[in-house]
């Protein structure tokens, strides 16, 4: 927990430890919010992840979930309000300005931090986005709050009702349980994909509470002086791919990576690696799986040459379908593959294209 040591007196309770009593000030905190994360007209779908998530800890703790939506004067918010209602959301707190016009820290902080400490929320959740990651620390460093980072699970504790956030600890090694029982809100982030994306009920409404900044471009250091997209950005879309193809160290040399390649380009997937093949320079680090990489959900995720070491299976094994090829039978990764091929990947992948390009290849032939 990163709860700031010199918080102001108002916030603390009078006791410490799990049974500590929330003064009467936390305990009118109610209710869970989750950051909208938007850009250019789109809304990043971790976003819509939380807002599920939210809404089955909400149905535990009989409290409301609200979605926060700050962006600038004619932007959608009232769209994307809309749309979080359908995934769950009974609220959506707007602020239009036009300093709010693209990402920057010191008016969206000063935002969010002025509408938890107006309308005080219990819980307030992220997506451990790039923006989301910057956002959550100064807006938890400015409410002196706690802030569990990159959870893989979250859940209310029935002793407390506080939040229970679990992320990976100690290079991955444990899990740790972190509660903010002192503070409030409790904050947390959660990368994309570790939750299930909800399903979306056309039939929900809910009401809309428009707010104000209060605040002046004068007043911010950080210019937004043009907006130029990395041509490199989204191309390896690994959170949302549905097939992914990942190759470990097993496969020995650069050469026998194009491999993986292969057998991706052949079923419409993507590539994925592990954390040793990125420090070989083997391939890009957007493409590494895994505690400090990605965290992936496809519906199908063949691993070649891959150990399966806790800090991999952490990002890929909540995958549908998880094929392994290993040469070692005893190789960790085949306790989480639903599917095992013990034998040499340089021998079975190029196998599996083969036979892959000729299915695809006849039933094309069906088909025309
Ligand atoms: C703090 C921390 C964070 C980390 N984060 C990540 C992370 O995000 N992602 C990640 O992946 N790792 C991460 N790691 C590293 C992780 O602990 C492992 O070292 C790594 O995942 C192992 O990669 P590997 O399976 O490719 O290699 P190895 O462990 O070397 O395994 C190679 C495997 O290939 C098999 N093999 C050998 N030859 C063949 C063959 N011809 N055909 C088929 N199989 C063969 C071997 O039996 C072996 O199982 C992290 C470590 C730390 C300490």
């Amino acid at each position: 927990m990163t709860a700031n040591p010199a918080a102001a007196p108002a916030k603390r309770p009078a006791g410490r430890g799990r049974n500590v009593e929330l003064s009467e000030e936390l305990k009118a905190y109610k209710g869970i919010w989750v950051f909208i994360e938007h850009e250019r007209g789109h809304v990043h779908s971790v976003s819509w992840e939380l807002v599920g998530e939210a809404r089955k800890l909400a149905d535990k703790l009989g409290c409301a979930v609200a979605a926060v939506l700050l962006g600038g004067p004619d932007e959608a918010l009232e769209k994307f309000a809309a749309e979080a209602f359908t995934y769950g959301a009974d609220k959506a707190y707007i602020v239009h300005d036009p300093v709010l016009l693209g990402y920057r820290n010191e008016p969206f902080t000063k935002g969010l931090t002025d509408l938890v400490n107006k309308y005080q929320p219990e819980i307030l959740l992220l997506g451990a986005t790039s923006m989301g990651r910057d956002l959550a620390g100064s807006v938890a460093t400015t409410l002196l709050t706690g802030l569990t980072a990159d959870c893989t699970e979250l859940a209310i504790d029935p002793a407390t009702r506080a939040l229970a956030a679990t992320r990976p600890t100690f290079g991955g090694s444990l899990y740790c349980t972190i509660m903010t029982l002192a503070y409030r809100p409790q904050m947390a982030t959660v990368r994309p994909r570790v939750m299930l994306m909800p399903t979306p009920d056309a039939s929900r409404t809910g009401e809309i509470v428009q707010d104000t900044l209060g605040m002046v471009e004068t007043q911010i250091v950080t210019k937004l002086l043009d907006f130029i997209a990395d041509a490199h950005s989204n191309k390896i879309n690994l959170p949302y791919a549905d097939v992914i193809v990942c190759g470990g160290k097993g496969l020995k040399t650069p050469e026998n990576f194009k491999l993986v390649f292969e057998l991706a380009r052949v079923l419409g997937g993507e590539v994925g690696a592990t954390r040793p093949c990125v420090q070989a320079g083997w391939v890009e680090a957007d493409r590494q799986v895994g505690q400090t990489g990605k965290t992936v959900r496809p519906r199908l995720y063949i691993a070649a040459g891959v150990s399966g070491a806790v800090q991999h299976r952490v990002g890929m094994e909540a995958s549908d379908v998880i094929v392994a090829i290993n040469t070692d039978a005893n190789a960790p990764i085949f306790d989480v593959a639903h599917y095992g091929i013990v034998g040499n990947a340089m021998q079975v992948l190029p196998a599996l294209t083969q036979a892959f390009a000729a299915h695809f290849a006849q039933h094309r032939r069906q088909v025309a």
